[in-house]
């Protein structure tokens, strides 16, 4: 699912000055706070609001906002005063402000330029500046006018009042608004009777005037704009470590809530300690009747259809739990890269994985190398510090998964120092800025102070440089004297202009004793590195968990059942005839995705050969296999033997499976290699011995999908396991063989 978060939706900018035919007008801006007093019309698709702006008691003698420019202004009044109201389209943005773009940049041609000289009288008013507007105005899209992608970015639609909701986003210019992250805000809305709404801060009770539902909003803590949700809402709430955590869910989805509400308790408390103190009154999942997903201070919007797929709870939600820190919590400024993406994929994406299985955040980095080599090219590449948000598949490479493996480079970096570091760098920059906008630069400062020194080069190299490093080993020898090894290579990365990149390598040495690591610092290309051990050496390879962010060779990914199972061209051959034809059959129907096809042997025709395929039954049950035989090392189909004598039994057929026999039982293996006539494409071979049923052995391979092998007893799995990724690419140096007669 692809979600995005609201700080993005509302990027927001402080602009004080705005050029009108080139003359300068300075408006009194940010407001210090702001009430808002709005009632909805769902039929009519319309809003009716007063916006009091108290704003300081100094400074510009003009005020100007942004509205959406369809709505009309009524009224606008500066302490009681009429005031004079122009409006213009005709500005640049970024023109008026140093501080432009902190927020990132707005969209801002659905809006338009209102702006007033504030009058004379009012200015003598010394005890307040209370800009007072009447706005009024009509949003409306048709429910099948929206778009959702999962590939693409998530929200088409920054606004809609109707009777299936109310959706209003800042970007929508509901409201007179000029870009500013400090107002705290008020907000009292009248929707349809028995509706509700949320928005940030803390809720009153609803109360009912006339047709309308009445709530207030109090929202203390800064923000860049006010976002707004509203509908027939089932609302359940209870009370944990002080903040309301509620489920507003339509009523299709409320048999939900409980496990919500359980699930955001975890994450509250798991955050609050590993981070610091939540900094909002409330938590709220609010069911979307559109489908998308965004995480606002405090609150968090996924579409119905979203909340009722199984994994959410323990993925997506948790991701957007974590925005409450990152992004609305610390917010982000813009102007040097969106840092929290990635800092949010981290800590809880990632996390998650990692913290149930360190295999499983080997394959996530691993993954996330991948995913850059397939989307990220030439054309499409950009620095770290160029990301703002998401839009397609590139900039997720970017701005998810490498600034990700950034901040996880950093963490393997202070691991080394001190394996507390790292989070006492995120509590610290948590404390020093929440509530206020976070540059890379700050993290870089926060990073170099718990370090106690500077590391610059390691921010330059990976937030200003695009692309990606690549590693070899080369030129190696290796000595073997009295018991250990010596090994001496050269370790060359590309590119080297404008300069090679610096970081700290593990490399791996793969002995007949054993396997020891060690972490060389990198800071030239060619560089030679000389490393000892004891043993004899098999092979180095370098970063073999995948802890850099560095070219992933083809051979690293090892062949698992994926593989297959993600071939829309794979073909299952079952066997057309035997005792286990009708039971192979019904294995490969239950086991093939999308695209692909089922045929028995005797369909099979030659250029079939090429293609991925899925074979059933031993040599002696499935003609293509019979064929296109397996290793023997490693699946070896072991045909039975008559009786030899009278009283002996006959052997049953039988499996070699990696060095082990397995006859006389409901065995069932599965094992992948890659196909010889192609071997971009691979063959998975099943076999079922006599007692086995095919069904009950294969019908979880497609909850195996990352493993090579597999040996199922009944229904059960007693061997699984992934191929070694292959050992000859650039990362490895395999040592000469040291002949038998010449050990020691
Ligand atoms: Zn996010």
């Amino acid at each position: 699912m692809r979600q995005t978060s609201a700080f993005l939706l509302t990027i927001a900018a402080i602009f004080v000055l705005f050029t009108v035919d080139a003359s300068a007008i300075s408006v009194r801006w940010p407001a210090e706070s702001m009430e808002l007093d709005v009632q909805f019309d769902t039929s009519a698709h319309t809003v009716n609001g007063v916006a009091k702006m108290y704003l300081s008691l100094d400074g510009p003698k003009s005020v100007g906002f942004l509205l959406n420019n369809s709505f009309t202004v009524s009224s606008i009044t500066a302490n009681g005063q009429d005031c004079e109201l122009k409006s213009h389209a005709d500005y640049d943005p970024s023109e008026v402000s140093d501080a432009y773009g902190v927020y990132g940049k707005w969209e801002t041609s659905k809006a338009l330029f209102w702006y007033t000289q504030i009058p004379k009288k009012a200015l003598r008013n010394r005890d307040a500046m209370l800009v007072e507007v009447k706005f009024s105005g009509k949003m409306y899209s048709p429910p099948d006018n929206r778009k959702f992608s999962r590939e693409e970015i998530a929200f088409e639609v920054d606004g809609t009042i109707g009777k299936e909701g109310i959706f209003l986003s800042s970007g929508a210019f509901w409201y007179p608004i000029l870009p500013d992250a400090t107002s705290p805000y008020k907000i009292t809305a009248r929707v349809p009777k028995g509706w509700n709404f949320v928005t940030n801060g803390a809720s009153s009770a609803p109360t009912t005037v006339g047709d309308f539902t009445q709530v207030t909003y109090t929202a203390d803590f800064p923000s860049n704009g006010i976002d707004l949700s509203a509908g027939p809402f089932v609302i359940k709430s209870i009370q944990h470590e002080g903040i309301t955590v509620s489920t507003y869910f339509l009523p299709a989805e409320a048999d939900l809530a409980d496990g919500y509400l359980d699930a955001c308790k975890n994450y509250l408390t798991m955050y609050s300690n590993l981070i610091g103190k939540y900094p909002f009154p409330k938590f709220a999942v609010v069911d979307n009747f559109m489908p998308s997903g965004y995480g606002m201070p405090g609150w968090t919007l996924l579409g119905s259809e979203v909340l009722r797929l199984p994994f959410i709870k323990s993925t997506s939600l948790g991701h957007e739990i974590l925005h409450n820190w990152f992004g609305n919590g610390i917010l982000v400024d813009y102007r040097e890269g969106n840092w929290c993406e990635g800092l949010t994929t981290y800590l809880a994406d990632y996390k998650y994985k990692a913290d149930a299985d360190s295999a499983a955040a080997v394959d996530y980095r691993n993954n996330n190398l991948r995913e850059f080599a397939d989307y990220v090219n030439a054309e499409n590449d950009y620095p770290v510090k160029e990301f703002v948000g998401r839009t397609n598949q590139a900039d997720r490479a970017i701005g998810y998964g490498k600034v990700m493996m950034i901040f996880h480079m950093l963490k393997t970096m202070y691991d080394q120092e001190d394996t507390t570091l790292f989070n006492k760098v995120i509590q610290q920059a948590y404390k020093d800025n929440l509530g206020k906008p976070m540059s890379w630069f700050q993290w870089r400062q926060i990073f170099e102070r718990r370090f106690g020194q500077k590391i610059d080069w390691f921010f330059a190299q990976w937030l200003d440089r695009k692309g990606i490093p690549s590693i070899r080993i080369e030129n190696g020898s290796v000595q073997h004297d009295q018991g250990t090894w010596v090994a001496e290579f050269d370790v060359i990365t590309a590119p080297v202009d404008p300069k090679p990149y610096t970081f700290p390598l593990n490399i791996r040495g793969v002995t007949d004793e054993g396997q020891f690591d060690y972490s060389v610092f990198i800071m030239e290309s060619p560089q030679r590195v000389s490393l000892a051990g004891p043993g004899y050496l098999e092979f180095l390879r370098a970063d073999p968990a995948c802890n850099l962010f560095r070219v992933l060779y083809p051979e690293e990914a090892p062949l698992t059942l994926a593989a297959f199972i993600g071939d829309k061209e794979g073909i299952l051959v079952v066997p057309a005839k035997g005792a286990l034809a009708a039971g192979y059959k019904e294995a490969a129907e239950g086991l093939k995705t999308p695209g692909q096809t089922v045929i028995t042997d005797a369909e099979f025709k030659p250029e079939m050969a090429s293609k991925s395929l899925w074979l059933f039954g031993s040599p002696e049950e499935n003609s293509v296999t019979a064929k296109m035989v397996p290793d023997k090392e490693r699946m070896e189909f072991l045909p039975g033997k008559p009786a030899r004598w009278k009283e002996e039994d006959p052997t049953p057929p039988g499996l070699g499976f990696r060095a082990e026999e397995f006859r006389n039982g409901a065995f069932t293996a599965t094992m992948i290699f890659p196909n010889p006539k192609d071997v971009t494409k691979s063959v998975v071979y099943t076999v079922s011995l006599p007692g086995a049923s095919p069904v009950g052995g294969t019908r979880k391979i497609p909850h195996y999908g990352k493993y090579s092998y597999l040996m199922f007893e009944g229904e059960t799995n007693v061997r699984k396991g992934a191929w070694a990724a292959a050992g000859k690419c650039p990362m490895v140096w395999e040592a000469p063989a040291v002949p038998e007669g010449e050990k020691w």
